[in-house]
């Protein structure tokens, strides 16, 4: 076992700067869509990266959510590798073995029974929508289909998907935006159930829900038990699709390898994205049997399912299920939460709450100062601990799957040094 003491553990040591790299270039070219952090990072392995300085961090990002496996797992280098030196891309005009293998492992692992492949979140959910909406037109016969979305969800930065995220902030300057949406409150049943009568003595017919079973971007919020219950029931009795946006929570991020598991009902329609490869760009949608109204050249995806990113994703499940990551992630997930809720009781004019499942977690800054989750996270990173925010209040941990004890203490010791220096 490492030192539980990030500043004293050997793995930690400045390494000597091994590229030239210079962020003032960089911003000459690359558009300015993002805020970033003053490091660039150039090597990984396990849960530590290493940036052009030489200086180790203990990743709790894991590219949002994504490095299922951490970096440089050996499982997902040796299917990478072995892949690209065999056949790496062809067109989905051909049979792909291993598109049709990934298919296989995600329906006998869920309630799907279909899968069609693309390459991020947002696109699994462009076709989720689409699906919904062609499934509107010939089956449910709804002229002008409605998709109910939540409050500060996320879906992604497509037009359509930024239409469906119920967060301004994502839209503003970028309307007209897609019609056939309309918002709700999360975790508000009697909200729901209001909206699609108020829609429906509108002419307008609600075709399907889209959810996340626990919102990430938006700040960490679980869904409730109780609330996804009831929309299951009004969706069954409604002839209404349910869609779950499982790009960040699903494959193991929440210790279940799915997040609607947590909720106990099952959907009609899922998404998948960030972890499935562990890094490897892909997404999934996935859908059950009585959803299958795609037909030939309805939708597509030149990348969409290739061998390269199949093959990661097989190495992934197949490394989540031999190294029982699911258990860990519960475990692991259930020491974080703790240590961070002792921190909350101790500081609780800072800390309002601690919120998760698994490996995804929130701490929760208290509205009433001026403290943001930035400040906290900028703290860390100094520390060698990098955090992501989950909006301006919230600081999300989200470390890969095979996170040790070890680690996960280090990371609290970083964290609750940082809370108590404020
Ligand atoms: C990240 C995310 C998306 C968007 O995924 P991209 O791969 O960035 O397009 C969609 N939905 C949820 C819930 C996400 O967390």
């Amino acid at each position: 076992m490492s030192p539980t003491n990030l500043a004293q553990d050997p793995s930690m040591a400045v390494m000597p700067a091994v590229s030239s790299f210079r962020a003032a270039d960089f911003d000459q070219t690359v558009m300015t869509t993002y805020d970033r952090f003053a490091i660039a990072l150039e090597r990984g392995q396990g849960c530590r990266v290493w940036d052009t300085e030489g200086r180790a961090y203990l990743d709790f990002v894991a590219g949002i959510a994504t490095c299922t496996l951490g970096h440089a797992h050996p499982a997902l280098v040796a299917a990478v590798t072995a892949q690209i030196q065999t056949l790496h891309h062809v067109s989905n005009f051909y049979y792909i073995p291993q598109q049709g293998e990934l298919a296989d492992w995600l329906t006998q692992h869920s309630c799907a029974d279909r899968a069609f492949f693309c390459n991020s979140g947002a696109e699994a959910n462009e076709g989720a929508i689409k699906l919904a909406r062609k499934y509107a037109h010939t089956v449910l016969k709804i002229d002008q289909p409605i998709i109910l979305t939540a409050n500060s969800s996320f879906h992604g930065r497509t037009l359509a998907t930024i239409t469906a995220t119920a967060q301004p902030k994502y839209q503003k300057h970028f309307d007209p935006l897609v019609p056939g949406f309309h918002y709700v409150p999360f975790n508000d049943l009697a909200a729901l159930e209001n909206a699609i009568a108020t829609l429906d003595q509108d002419h307008r017919q609600v075709a399907a829900i889209l959810l996340e079973p626990l919102q990430g971007e938006g700040g960490v919020r679980p869904g409730q038990v109780e609330y996804f219950q009831g929309v299951r029931q009004i969706c069954d009795q409604k002839g209404i699709l349910l869609i779950l946006d499982e790009v960040q929570v699903g494959v193991g991020r929440t210790g279940k390898l799915w997040g609607h598991q947590h909720l106990g009902i099952e959907p009609d329609i899922f998404t998948l994205a960030k972890g499935l490869a562990g890094g490897i760009p892909i997404g999934a949608l996935l859908s059950k049997e009585f959803c299958s109204v795609f037909q030939p050249g309805d939708h597509a995806s030149t990348f969409g399912g290739n061998p390269f990113a199949c093959a990661a994703a097989l190495a992934v499940l197949n490394t989540l299920e031999a190294e029982q990551l699911l258990e860990n992630a519960a475990q692991r997930g259930e020491q974080l939460r703790t240590g961070l809720r002792e921190m909350a009781s101790q500081f609780p004019h800072l800390i309002a709450e601690v919120r998760g499942w698994g490996l995804i977690n929130g701490l929760v800054l208290k509205d009433e100062i001026d403290l943001t989750s930035l400040t906290v996270i900028k703290a860390a990173m100094n520390a060698g601990l990098l955090l992501v925010p989950a909006g301006p209040k919230v600081v999300r941990f989200v470390p890969p799957l095979i996170v040790s004890e070890a680690e996960i203490e280090q990371a609290l010791q970083v964290v609750g040094q940082i809370i108590a220096d404020l």
